[in-house]
C-alpha cells in the first residue's frame, strides 16, 4: 500500500533548470524522486531553477510542466508542491551569503584569474586563498568566496555511492556570490532546499562534485544537511554520455513519435534501477512499492531506444481497441497523415485497427500501416516492387486478378484460399505467392495481414491495383 502523500516528513525535489528541451535524464531523476514521494508518504516539489536569466526561456518552463504532467506528475495531485521559482528567492540567497560573510565563514576577494595564474604558475589552479585574511569588504567586482576547512574531511551520505569522504584540503575557497554580489548556483541550490525543507536531494551523478562544498554550506547556514542519492549517468550504445548534441535526448520528441508515456515511464524506471525476478512490464504503482533508491545501481545506465521500443509495443498491445483508436487518431489527419479528410474512412480504420494495434511499436507506424486504405494510388516504394515482383510475378498476379474478379464471397478466407491455389498452381508457398499480390495493392513487402487487408479494401479497388501494377509490368 502506497502511503498518503504528506503522511511521512520525507519531502524530495526536480530542480530542472529551464535552460532547453526536456531531457529524458531529468524525466528519470524527477519520476525517482517522485517514487520516493509517493511510497513514503512524503511530498515531491518541484523547483524550476530559473536564475540564469541569460538563458532561461519561459516555454522551457512550459515544456517541462507538460512533460511532468504526462508522465503523471502534475499539480493537482497530493503529493506535488510548487512549483517554486529559483529566482523568487533572490532575497534569501543574498540574505544567506550576508549571514556566511558575518559570521566569517565566507569572504570577499578581489582577485582575476589572471592574478590566481600569475601567482600559482598555472592557469587551471584552483583558487590560493589570497584574500582569506585581507579582511576586504564588499565593493562592486568582489566576490563572495566560502572559507572551507584547512583540514579534516566532509562525508556525505549518499544512499547510493556509500558514504564518499572528501578531503576539505582538496576543495579551494569556491566563490558564493560573485561580484556583482548575485548568488551562484552551489548556494542558491542549498538555500532553496533548506527553506523548501528538502530531506533527500536525489539528482544527476554529474552533481557529485558539488556536494561536499553544498554540504559544508548547508552546515555553515547551521542547518541538518539532507541525505543525497546521485543517480547514474545515462548513457548511449556506444558507452557514451547522452547529449543533446549526439542522441535524441527531448521527452518531448519521444511522445511526438508516439511513444506512449506510460510505456516511458516504465522504461525510465529501469534506468539504473530493476524491480527483480526478472519482472521489467508493471504498472507504476506496483513500480514504486518495489523501489528502493537504496538499490539504485551506481553504475552507468545503457539508454536502449530498441528496449524501450519493445516496451512501447507491449503498451500498445495492452491498451482496449478504443483506447488505441484515440491514441493514434492525430496520426490518422492531416498534418501528420498523408491522405486528405475526404480520403479518410473512419469505418475502414475500425475494422483494421485490431490488427494495426497488434503489430505496430510506435504510434507514428500506424500511417504506414495503413496508407494504402486511404490513399488513392499506393505508395510507390521502389525497393519493395524489385522485391516482390521477380520473374513470374506477372503471371501470378494475372492469374489472381481472373480469378479475384470471380470470387464468390469478397472475404479474408476465401481471399486466403485463392491466393494460396494460384500460388500452387505456379509452384510458390502462399508466403512467396502472396508477395506480389501486396505490393499490387499496399506498395509494400510488409503490412497488415493481407487478406483481412483486401476484404476492407473491396474488390473494386483491389482489381484497379492489381491491373495498374499488370500495366506496369
Ligand atoms: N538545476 C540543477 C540542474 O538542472 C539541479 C541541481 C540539483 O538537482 O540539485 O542540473
Amino acid at each position: 500500500m502506497i502511503p498518503a502523500a504528506g503522511s511521512s516528513d520525507v519531502r524530495v525535489r526536480f530542480a530542472p533548470s529551464p535552460t532547453g528541451m526536456f531531457h529524458v535524464g531529468g524525466a528519470r531523476s524527477a519520476l525517482f524522486n517522485w517514487a520516493v514521494a509517493k511510497q513514503q508518504g512524503g511530498t515531491f516539489v518541484l523547483r524550476v531553477e530559473d536564475t540564469d536569466a541569460a538563458r532561461n526561456k519561459p516555454e522551457w518552463v512550459d515544456g517541462i510542466l507538460n512533460a511532468l504532467a504526462a508522465l503523471g506528475m502534475h499539480a493537482e495531485d497530493p503529493t506535488f508542491e510548487g512549483p517554486y521559482f529559483q529566482s523568487q528567492n533572490v532575497e534569501k540567497h543574498r540574505e544567506a551569503s550576508a549571514r556566511l560573510y558575518e559570521a566569517g565563514r565566507a569572504y570577499y576577494c578581489d582577485c582575476t584569474r589572471d592574478d590566481v595564474a600569475a601567482r600559482t604558475g598555472n592557469a587551471h589552479s584552483g583558487y590560493d586563498g589570497f584574500c582569506r585574511d585581507r579582511g576586504l569588504t564588499y565593493a562592486p567586482g568582489r566576490a563572495l568566496r566560502f572559507r572551507t576547512p584547512d583540514d579534516g574531511e566532509t562525508q556525505v551520505v549518499d544512499l547510493i555511492r556509500g558514504n564518499p569522504t572528501f578531503p576539505n584540503s582538496a576543495m579551494e575557497d569556491f566563490v558564493v556570490a560573485r561580484g556583482d554580489g548575485s548568488p551562484v548556483f552551489l548556494l542558491a541550490n542549498v538555500v532553496d532546499d533548506l527553506g523548501e525543507g528538502i530531506t533527500h536531494v536525489i539528482r544527476g551523478e554529474e552533481h557529485l562534485p558539488n556536494t561536499p562544498k553544498q554540504q559544508l554550506l548547508w552546515e555553515a547556514l547551521g542547518a541538518q544537511p539532507p541525505t543525497w542519492a546521485h543517480l547514474p549517468v545515462i548513457v548511449n550504445e556506444k558507452r557514451q554520455k547522452l547529449s543533446k548534441r549526439r542522441d535524441k535526448v527531448a521527452l518531448e520528441d519521444y511522445l511526438a513519435e508516439g511513444y506512449l508515456p506510460d510505456a516511458m515511464v516504465n522504461y525510465l524506471m529501469l534506468l539504473g534501477w530493476a524491480p527483480g525476478n526478472d519482472e521489467e512490464i508493471l504498472p507504476f504503482d506496483e513500480l514504486v512499492e518495489r523501489f528502493r533508491i537504496e538499490d539504485v545501481n551506481s553504475a552507468s545506465a545503457f539508454f536502449d531506444v530498441k528496449k524501450l521500443l519493445s516496451f512501447n509495443g507491449e503498451y500498445i498491445r495492452k491498451m482496449s481497441v478504443e483506447d488505441f483508436v484515440a491514441a493514434v487518431d492525430p496520426w490518422l489527419h492531416a498534418p501528420k497523415a498523408p491522405w486528405t479528410e475526404e480520403q479518410y474512412d473512419a469505418a475502414a480504420f475500425g475494422r483494421v485497427a485490431p490488427l494495426a494495434q497488434s503489430r505496430v511499436a510506435l504510434l507514428a507506424d500506424i500511417t504506414d500501416n495503413v496508407d494504402f486504405l486511404f490513399l488513392d494510388e499506393p505508395v510507390d516504394d521502389e525497393r519493395s516492387w524489385a522485391k516482390a515482383m521477380k520473374d513470374g510475378a506477372a503471371e501470378l498476379l494475372a492469374d489472381a486478378r481472373a480469378a479475384l474478379a470471380d470470387l464468390a464471397t469478397w472475404e479474408a478466407e476465401p481471399l486466403k484460399d485463392l491466393v494460396t491455389a494460384v500460388g500452387e498452381k505456379h509452384g510458390l508457398k502462399l508466403g512467396k505467392a502472396q508477395a506480389p499480390v501486396r505490393v499490387a495493392v499496399t506498395g509494400r513487402t510488409i503490412g497488415l495481414p493481407l487478406f483481412e487487408s483486401l476484404e476492407v479494401l473491396g474488390r473494386e479497388r483491389t482489381l484497379a491495383r492489381v491491373d495498374a501494377a499488370l500495366a506496369k509490368l
